[in-house]
């Protein structure tokens, strides 16, 4: 064939959390001796009154096509717990079930931008934001926040950012891949700015139940912001059903017709099945999330404790979700036992996956060349070889 594939596909990066981990898990499968610290994946069971209300759903023929939207009970619960655990109020019609929060976000960006908007991404980011904003036309725009501010971005930044081309800002609160999470103080200065330039907001809240010492606040609970503000989140990580790929978005009327149109016309909908898992987890409450929450903070500790032996420094220990964006650029220049330069976070990684089977991810794919993110939703025992590995990768590096 000669003629041309779509060009706008063309354009965007494959994802490479996504890229890391199936070849991390093509390695194991194929007898290597692998450590994956790569794709945030929980590594605790879905819980199991979530397993029986799926299996019960499909011996109760639940297994038909469900409204794009999703089902309503199960929107109905999501109003209940967007009420209950972060005070908005959402009805049942504002809040469209998807496969996974990443589909929320397309869904989200998909129903905002025309070609040529711009939409703001604080950097570092979710490798898959920019990558979504191009394939609809639209320009990311970074708003670089350094290590020195807890990787937060400031009011006065995001104010600086704003042009006539503005179409919304694409916060994640916790964020992936640096674990910080806004204040209330913060994010109402972010509001501010946001309703006065009168842009959208998508926050993507996935990691909400995944917040160490301070409180989650939602984005959409500051003033003006409900009107102009469409929540992401899904179960993936709060409920361990990465998976089932299921998730949600709640958005303004009008926003939430539109994603409803593109739904029907792009999957239907999410699976039936895994609409009622997740009718399940909703009624589960936070209780396992916050179990899972203590462990996670206790490999947080180890991590930082261990990361700062073997870096001679102190690192500092991230916020929320679970993730530790780690500085590392003291080690580029220095020479692998091949005589192999590390550039940057690419080859720090290319290198620890080669000579070690240690995968992470380089921080180059979520904007900071400087840092490479672990992901420590993984066993007390994975982690403390992970550390093992990674200390013998810098050890081993010469001048
Ligand atoms: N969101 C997770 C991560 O960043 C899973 C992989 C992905 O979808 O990117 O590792």
């Amino acid at each position: 064939m000669t003629r041309a594939l779509s060009t706008r596909t063309e354009n965007i990066a494959a994802s490479l959390t996504v890229a890391i981990d199936t070849l991390a898990k093509q390695m194991i499968a194929d007898g290597k001796d692998v450590v994956s610290l790569g794709a945030g994946e929980p590594d605790f069971p879905t819980p199991t009154p979530i397993q029986d209300a799926a299996c019960e759903a499909i011996r109760a023929g639940k297994t038909r096509y469900t409204a794009p939207v999703g089902i309503l009970d199960v929107r109905k619960e999501v109003c209940s717990k967007l009420k209950r655990e972060n005070g908005l109020d959402y009805a049942p019609e504002q809040i469209i079930m998807t496969s996974g929060a990443k589909h929320a976000v397309f869904n989200a960006l998909a129903a905002l931008v025309n070609p040529g908007d711009e939409v703001i991404i604080p950097a570092p980011y979710w490798v898959t934001y920019p990558e979504l904003v191009k394939w609809l036309g639209g320009t990311p725009v970074f708003v670089q926040a350094g290590v020195e501010n807890d990787f937060k971005i400031t009011a006065a930044q995001l104010q600086d950012a704003v042009t006539e081309k503005t179409k919304a800002i694409l916060l994640n609160n916790p964020c992936n891949p640096t674990g910080s999470v806004y204040t209330r103080e913060e994010l109402e200065s972010l509001a501010k700015v946001i309703v006065k330039n009168d842009i959208y907001c998508i926050s993507d809240e996935v990691y909400e139940y995944f917040v160490y010492n301070d409180t989650f606040y939602s984005a959409a609970a500051f003033d003006g912001m409900a009107e102009r503000t469409i929540v992401v989140n899904g179960f993936s990580k709060s409920y361990c059903m990465t998976g089932w790929r299921i998730g949600y978005d709640a958005a303004p009327a009008p926003i939430a017709k539109i994603i409803g149109k593109i739904q029907g016309q792009a999957t239907h909908h999410p699976s039936n099945v895994a609409q009622y898992a997740a009718l399940a987890a909703l009624q589960m409450g936070k209780t396992e999330a916050d179990k899972m929450c203590a462990t996670f903070k206790r490999r947080r500790d180890f991590m930082v404790e261990r990361m700062t032996a073997i870096l001679g420094e102190s690192v500092k220990a991230p916020a929320g979700a679970f993730y530790l964006f780690l500085p590392i650029a003291k080690l580029y220049g220095k020479k692998t036992p091949d005589g192999n330069k590390i550039g940057g976070s690419i080859d720090f990684c290319k290198y620890l996956l080669e000579s070690e089977g240690l995968a992470i991810v380089p921080g180059a794919a979520f904007g900071d060349d400087t840092c490479v993110r672990f992901s420590y939703a993984a066993s007390d025992e994975s982690l403390a070889k992970a550390c093992e590995r990674f200390e013998r990768g810098v050890k081993s590096l010469r001048e």
